[in-house]
C-alpha cells in the first residue's frame, strides 16, 4: 500500500454539522488540498479547539469527499469528540492530512468489494464505496451495530445489516453475517473484503478470512498522538506471515493492514 504523498496542516472552516444520531455527527470541513489528494482509508488528525486542553489532536477517517469539502463522521465518546461535535459552523479547526496509508484497490484483482464495518467503523466506507463504484466494480456493505439505533448506514448502497440484539437485520455479529452471506458472495467471482470497526471485531474477521482464504484489508484503531510517526503512541503488535511478532506504527504503516498480519 502506498504512502500518501502530500501533507498539509491547514486551518479549515467548519461548513456544516449534521447530527445523524444522539451521539454521531457528520462534520463538513473546507479542505481543498486534502480533498484533492485523499484516498479511502486515509485519516486526518484534528486539533478540535485552540485551547491547551485537549492538548493532542484526534484522528478521524475521511468519511466522504465532496468537491473541496471533506466530511468526517464523529462519534462523541469523550472530551475531544464532544468538543468537535459542538463546534459552531463558521469556526475553524486545524487539520493535518491526509495521513496514513489507504485501502489497497490495486494489488489483487476483484470484481466485488465487500465492505464489512461495525459501529463508527462505518465512517470510511462511504468514500471507499464511491471510489470502488467509480472504477466499475460492485460494492456490498455488511454493516453491524449493537442495536438498530447504532447502525450507521446513511448514504451507503447495497447494505445488509447485523445487530447484536436482532432489532434490525441479521441477529448476531457482522462477521457471522459474512459467514452466512459467503456462499452467495462467492458466486459473484473474485471478492475482496475491506473492513473497519472495533479491534475485537477485526480480529474475528481476520481469523475468518484466514480460514476461508479471503483477501482482506483491515483499518485498525489505536490511541494516537502526533499522527506522523514521531510520538510512537500508536504502536500496535502484529504478526508477520511466519507468525513472528513485530510492532508497527499505525499512523504511518497503517491504519490499513493486510488481515493476515492480524490473524494470529
Ligand atoms: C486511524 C483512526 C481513525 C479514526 N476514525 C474515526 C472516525 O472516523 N470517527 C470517529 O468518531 N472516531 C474515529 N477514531 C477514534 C477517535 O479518534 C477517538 O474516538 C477519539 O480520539 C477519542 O477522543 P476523545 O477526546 O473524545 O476521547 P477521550 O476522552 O480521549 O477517550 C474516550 C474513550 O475513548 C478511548 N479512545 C481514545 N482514543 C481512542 C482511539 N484512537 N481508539 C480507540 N479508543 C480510543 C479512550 O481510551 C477512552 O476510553 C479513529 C481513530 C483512529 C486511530
Amino acid at each position: 500500500m502506498c504512502k500518501t504523498k502530500s501533507l498539509a496542516d491547514i486551518r479549515a472552516t467548519v461548513v456544516q454539522i449534521q447530527n445523524i444520531s444522539p451521539d454521531v455527527s457528520i462534520i463538513s470541513l473546507e479542505c481543498p488540498g486534502i480533498a484533492s489528494t485523499a484516498k479511502p482509508g486515509n485519516f486526518v488528525n484534528i486539533k478540535v479547539n485552540d485551547a491547551t486542553q485537549p492538548l493532542l489532536r484526534r484522528p478521524f477517517s475521511i468519511h466522504n469527499v465532496r468537491g473541496s469539502l471533506i466530511d468526517i463522521m464523529v462519534k462523541s465518546v469523550g472530551r475531544g469528540t464532544t468538543l468537535f461535535c459542538n463546534t459552531p459552523a463558521g469556526s475553524t479547526v486545524k487539520v493535518l492530512g491526509p495521513l496514513g496509508n489507504h485501502f489497497d484497490l490495486g494489488s489483487e484483482p476483484f470484481l466485488t468489494a465487500v465492505l464489512v464495518s461495525g459501529g463508527i467503523g462505518t465512517a470510511p466506507m462511504l468514500f471507499l464505496e464511491k471510489i470502488v463504484v467509480a472504477s466499475g466494480k460492485e460494492v456490498i456493505n455488511l454493516t453491524g451495530g449493537r442495536t438498530k439505533d447504532e447502525l450507521l448506514t446513511q448514504n451507503l448502497t447495497n447494505c445488509r445489516c447485523a445487530t447484536d440484539d436482532g432489532s434490525a437485520g441479521f441477529k448476531g455479529t457482522v462477521v457471522e453475517l459474512l459467514r452466512n452471506e459467503l456462499p452467495e458472495l462467492k458466486k459473484k467471482g473474485a471478492i475482496k473484503i475491506f473492513a473497519c470497526g472495533p479491534n475485537p471485531m477485526l480480529k474475528a474477521l481476520a481469523h475468518f478470512c484466514h480460514e476461508h482464504q479471503l483477501v482482506c484489508d483491515l483499518s485498525l484503531e489505536s490511541v494516537m498522538g502526533c499522527g506522523i510517526g514521531i510520538c510512537y503512541g500508536c504502536s500496535v503488535e502484529v504478526k508477520d506471515l511466519n507468525g513472528k511478532a513485530e510492532m508497527i506504527l499505525l499512523c504511518k504503516e497503517g491504519p490499513v493492514i493486510n488481515s493476515e498480519l492480524f490473524a494470529n
